[in-house]
């Protein structure tokens, strides 16, 4: 999974108003039902996924936002579409995975803070994100959007055939490509040895009785 999981805001005091996904929603006004749709092109700050594939830190994403007033604050419904890159878990050969997510997510206004908290809000385990100054950060929903979209086992091609288990030989790269029983690494070394001999011939040598022996005896 992603280190970057969801955190709610409740904490954070400002937001910068130029960080990529951090949107300001002040000139959409309070009057429910006002709305506003933007489109930006950021640049992911950081790598935004797992660790087999991801949108790569500085890979842009295309935002297609829609900012709707509600009673209770504003409601952004945005599209992501990026590319996303990794490699292939079977063949390790690097891949790219075009992204086009949905995410929607409700910011609360900003309490007033002469209200008092009722036990409700410190129930609350996963309270709805707040605006900050009358900003949204994106991010945490963005994010888990994108995660919740790629795959965790990602392939080159749905048939992708690996790596030869006995040589690590890509295998799409040659298809016939196979190990018979005579024709092992094994084997061909024991030629390589066995010809190494026969080609000094009967020239006496220590420590290799057997081939040159028989070497000897076939002469
Ligand atoms: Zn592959
Ligand atoms: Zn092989």
């Amino acid at each position: 999974m992603s280190s970057q999981s969801r955190s709610p805001n409740r904490h954070v005091k400002h937001l910068d108003p130029r960080a990529p996904f951090v949107i300001d929603t002040h000139d959409l006004g309070r009057s429910p039902g006002s709305m506003r749709e933007l489109e930006r092109i950021e640049q992911a700050p950081q790598s935004i996924g797992i660790d087999v594939i991801a949108i790569r830190e500085g890979a842009s994403i295309k935002l297609s936002l829609r900012l709707e007033a509600v009673v209770q604050g504003v409601l952004i419904t945005g599209r992501a579409v990026a590319e996303a890159s990794g490699e292939c878990v079977r063949c390790l050969e690097p891949l790219t995975l075009p992204l086009d997510v949905y995410f929607q997510e409700l910011f609360t206004y900003e309490p007033d803070p002469r209200q008092k908290k009722t036990a409700q809000d410190f129930d609350d385990d996963d309270p709805l994100p707040e605006l900050i100054d009358g900003m949204a950060d994106l991010g945490p929903a963005l994010i888990d959007a994108v995660v919740l979209n790629l795959p965790y086992q990602p392939l080159c091609r749905p048939d992708c055939p690996g790596l030869c288990p006995d040589c690590g030989q890509l295998l799409a790269a040659d298809p016939t490509h196979k190990h018979s029983q005579n024709d092992s690494r094994w084997a061909e070394l024991q030629g390589l040895v066995f010809e190494d001999s026969a080609s000094i011939g009967d020239t006496e040598h220590l420590g290799d009785g057997s081939s040159s022996q028989r070497e000897q005896e076939e002469s």
